[in-house]
C-alpha cells in the first residue's frame, strides 16, 4: 500500500506515520512530490489489521497496491523517477543515447567508438567487459581489463560508462571503473545479485529477461528498490517468441505499459532484439516515437570483424545517421538529449 499525506502534512506527521510502521515491523519508503508525500509500505501488511492510518493526522488517504511490486510502481512516484548519473538525465523529457561496441575488444577499438559515439551526440558508452555468452566457448570479455579500457575511453571522449556486471563479488571492482552497471538479460532474475546492487546505490540498466514478463521485470526492479536504490532504469532487448526472422521480438508494447505501470524510465535496446544491423534504424525511431526515454545501440569500428554480434553492430556512419534522425525526432517531441 501507500500512504498520500495531506498537502499541508507536517515533517512530524510524516515521522509518525514511519514510527507507527517500524513499531509494525514495516518498512516505510518515502517519496517526496513537489506538493505531497507518499509513504511506500514494504512488508506484510496484515501486521496494520487493527490499524486505522487513515485516522493519523496528516494522512489523506491509503492506497493499496495489489501488484508484487511496490516501490517500482507508478501509484509510489505518480510524477516518474528521473535517474541522474552525475548530470546526464534519463526520464522526464530527457532522452539518453548510449552507444558502443557490444563487447571491449582492445584500447584502440574502444577509445576510437567513443570518440565517434560522442561526435554523433551519445551521452553514455556502452560495452562488455564481462559478457554472459550461450557457448562457453564463445569470446567471454576483457573481464577487469576491459572496465578500465571503459573509463579510460570514456573519460577521453566525455561520456558516462555503463557495462555488465555479472557478479555480485565484482562490485566493488566495477565500481571503480562504471558509472551505471547492466544487469543482462540472462541476470533478471539473479536476486542475490540484484539486492547487493540495490545495496551499492550505483544506477543500474535493467535489462528484461528475454522469456520474463513485464510484471517478473518489475518484480526485478523491486529487489534493487526495496534496498533503497531507486536509480533504475528499464531497458527492453527483445524477447523470444514464434518468429524466427528477428534474434528476438521487440517489445514495443513494453513502453506503453511500463509508462502506465511503473514510475521508473525505459530505454530500449534495437540491436539484441533485431540481431541485424539493417532493422536498427526503424525500430529505434518506432522507440522514440512510442515514448521511450532513451536508445542503447550496438556500434563497432568495424562490425564484420567484431569478436561478438557482429551482425547486429553499427558502423561509424551508420549510426551517426541514425543518431541525426533520433534527434530531430526526440525534438518534436519536446525532450532534450
Ligand atoms: C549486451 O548488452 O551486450 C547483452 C549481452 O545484452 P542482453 O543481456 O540483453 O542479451
Ligand atoms: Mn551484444
Amino acid at each position: 500500500m501507500v500512504i498520500v499525506m495531506a498537502k499541508g502534512a507536517t515533517g512530524e506527521n510524516i515521522a509518525a506515520v514511519s514510527r507507527l510502521l517500524e513499531h509494525h515491523s514495516l518498512k516505510a519508503h518515502i517519496s517526496q512530490g513537489s506538493e505531497t508525500t507518499i509513504i511506500g509500505v514494504v512488508g506484510d501488511k496484515k501486521r496494520l489489521a487493527d490499524v486505522n492510518l487513515e485516522m493519523l493526522p496528516g494522512v489523506e488517504k491509503v492506497i493499496p497496491i495489489m501488484e508484487s511490486y511496490k516501490l517500482a510502481s507508478k501509484a509510489f512516484n505518480p510524477q516518474g523517477i528521473v535517474v541522474n548519473i552525475d548530470g546526464a538525465k534519463i526520464g522526464g523529457g530527457h532522452f539518453a543515447m548510449m552507444a558502443g561496441p557490444c563487447a571491449v575488444e582492445s584500447e584502440e577499438q574502444i577509445v576510437s567508438t567513443a570518440l565517434a559515439v560522442k561526435q554523433s551526440g551519445a551521452q553514455f558508452l556502452r560495452g562488455g567487459a564481462y559478457k554472459p555468452r550461450t557457448s562457453p566457448y564463445a569470446f567471454q570479455g576483457m573481464e577487469d581489463e576491459g572496465y578500465r579500457l571503459m573509463r579510460l575511453a570514456g573519460d577521453e571522449a566525455g561520456l558516462k560508462v555503463v557495462s555488465e556486471i555479472i557478479s555480485e563479488n565484482n562490485i566493488e571492482t566495477a565500481a571503480k571503473y562504471c558509472d551505471m552497471f547492466q544487469v543482462g538479460a540472462r541476470n533478471m532474475q539473479n536476486f542475490r545479485l540484484l539486492r547487493e546492487l540495490g545495496r551499492s546505490k550505483m544506477p543500474i540498466l535493467l535489462k528484461r529477461g528475454n522469456s520474463s514478463t513485464i510484471s517478473e521485470w518489475l518484480d526485478a526492479a523491486e529487489y534493487i528498490m526495496s534496498e533503497g536504490n531507486y536509480n533504475v532504469v528499464l531497458c527492453e532487448r527483445g524477447i523470444r517468441t514464434f518468429e524466427t526472422a528477428t534474434r528476438n521480438t521487440l517489445d514495443i508494447s513494453a513502453i506503453a505499459v511500463i509508462k502506465e505501470k511503473s514510475s521508473l524510465p525505459i530505454i530500449i535496446d534495437p540491436s539484441h532484439a533485431a540481431g541485424k544491423a539493417s532493422y536498427i534504424e526503424s525500430l529505434s525511431l518506432a522507440a522514440v516515437a512510442g515514448g521511450a526515454d532513451g536508445l542503447i545501440i550496438e556500434v563497432h569500428p568495424d562490425p564484420m570483424s567484431a569478436m561478438s554480434d557482429a551482425a547486429q553492430q553499427l558502423n561509424f556512419a551508420v549510426f551517426d545517421n541514425l543518431s541525426t534522425k533520433v534527434k530531430k525526432l526526440v525534438t518534436v517531441l519536446d525532450k532534450q538529449m
